[in-house]
């Protein structure tokens, strides 16, 4: 087994550290580094310019503005750009509707929709989740009824990630509630957002922002020509797809560049008249968590270099996601650990002290709860392991 990067690999990781130094304009990377809250302007505006730098959408084939990069190039863009502070690229059309586009789609459904995802034109949300669907998936109840050209659908999704910024939705509906599996009768739509009869409500998260909703279809009409794959085949679609979304949650680029922020700035702060980097109870955490996301890199390395023998990702990615989430968390409790009381006063009074991360961050702190919970939450991400790796 081989974890060192190829002399080829490491000028590679110059050239995009060098090309992301000279083009990841300072206010966005600040703004990403003081965990502002991003704007669609922010998204699309960075999307834009790795899109003209030809670097948006790596992981697709060449003909359709893949960069034909390694799985390990793929890996090492992604990284520099957490490492660096880039704003991070929504996954809804570049990781999960193109894939699915790519492997489900028709030929005149991938010329109308991949385009615009690579350009940035459509903003993309996920309707899968509703309420009391959400590990249990399957067993989701929102219709689609067949009318001769068009669908029409009624029912709830719910958690809905930035539907409020989004021009369309993909969903997952029932076609047929008459089957006894709940697994069949599932259909896969693309539904534009702008369609009457869709409804979207906020739900403010606890840290107070606005960043998923419910969304209500009462009627809404679906152009038969919008569903992917074969009518009832909407779960081999949805498996597909959950594949794409659990490869991108362990951030290790992200994490990197918190865990040196977190030391900085835990060196600057005093205990007892000393650094609290030299307190040992918080010398401990902090050299536990090191630890820990070294070990995620090795281990994540370990598992790019069965891709790159061409081995397909198995439970491996469940382990990437319980462990990237849970350190993505214990960050912030460190963070907040370091801060002291001090952390709550200026979460309203960003940028007072000058120093960009403790602003914001008892909010963060809040917001990072829901990294064990989306894309599937780390309960059944080990349910997954024990019966897929462990054989349990
Ligand atoms: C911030 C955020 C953003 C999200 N964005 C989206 C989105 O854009 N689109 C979308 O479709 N969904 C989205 N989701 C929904 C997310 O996928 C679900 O919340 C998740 O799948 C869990 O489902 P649930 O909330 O219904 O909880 P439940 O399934 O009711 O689970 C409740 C608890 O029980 C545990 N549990 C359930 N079943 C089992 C089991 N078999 N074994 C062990 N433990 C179990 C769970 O781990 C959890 O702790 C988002 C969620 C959050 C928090």
């Amino acid at each position: 087994m081989n974890l060192d990067y190829s002399a080829d690999e490491r000028a590679f990781r110059d050239e995009v550290r060098g090309w992301l130094q000279a083009n990841l304009p300072p206010d966005m990377r600040d703004k990403v580094v003081r965990y502002a809250h991003l704007t669609r302007d922010d998204l699309i505006g960075w999307h834009r310019t790795l899109a003209h730098k030809g670097w948006i959408a790596p992981a697709w084939p060449t003909e359709w503005g893949g960069t034909g990069w390694s799985v390990v190039q793929r890996y090492i863009f992604e990284e520099e750009c957490g490492y660096a502070g880039a704003p991070p690229l929504m996954p809804f059309g570049l990781a999960m509707c193109a894939p699915v586009l790519l492997k489900f789609g028709t030929d005149a459904q991938k010329q109308r929709f991949l385009p615009r995802i690579y350009r940035g034109d459509d903003f993309w949300c996920q309707g899968y989740s509703e309420p009391n669907s959400g590990s249990d998936l399957a067993s989701l109840k929102t219709s689609a009824a067949r009318r001769g050209d068009r669908y029409v659908v009624n029912g709830q999704k719910i958690w809905t990630t930035l539907a409020h910024m989004a021009d369309w939705i993909f969903c997952l509906v029932r076609t047929d509630p008459s089957l006894e599996r709940k697994q069949d009768g599932i259909s896969f739509l693309l539904i534009d957002m702008r369609t009457p009869g869709i409804t979207v409500r906020p739900l403010i998260l606890m840290d107070g922002g606005h960043e998923v909703n419910e969304v209500f279809f009462d009627d809404v009409e679906v152009p038969v020509e919008n569903r992917v794959h074969d009518e009832g085949k909407g779960w081999t679609v949805a498996k597909y797809l959950l594949g794409h979304e659990r490869m991108n949650t362990a951030r290790i680029g992200t994490s990197k560049r918190e865990l040196e922020q977190l030391r900085t700035f835990a060196a600057r702060q005093r205990k007892d008249g000393k650094p609290l980097t030299d307190d040992p109870r918080f010398r401990d955490k902090l050299s536990r968590l090191e630890i820990e996301l070294t070990a995620l890199e090795i281990t994540n390395l370990r598992f790019l270099d069965q891709l790159r023998g061409g081995r397909a990702p198995g439970a491996d990615v469940s382990m990437l996601k319980i462990k990237g989430t849970e350190i993505q968390q214990t960050l912030t409790e460190l963070m907040l650990e370091a801060a002291g009381p001090i952390a709550q006063a200026i979460a309203h009074d960003d940028g007072a002290t000058g120093d960009g991360m403790i602003a914001a961050l008892a909010p963060r702190y809040c917001n990072m709860r829901k990294t064990t919970i989306y894309a599937g939450s780390n309960e059944i991400q080990r349910n997954i392991i024990a019966k897929h790796a462990l054989g349990l």
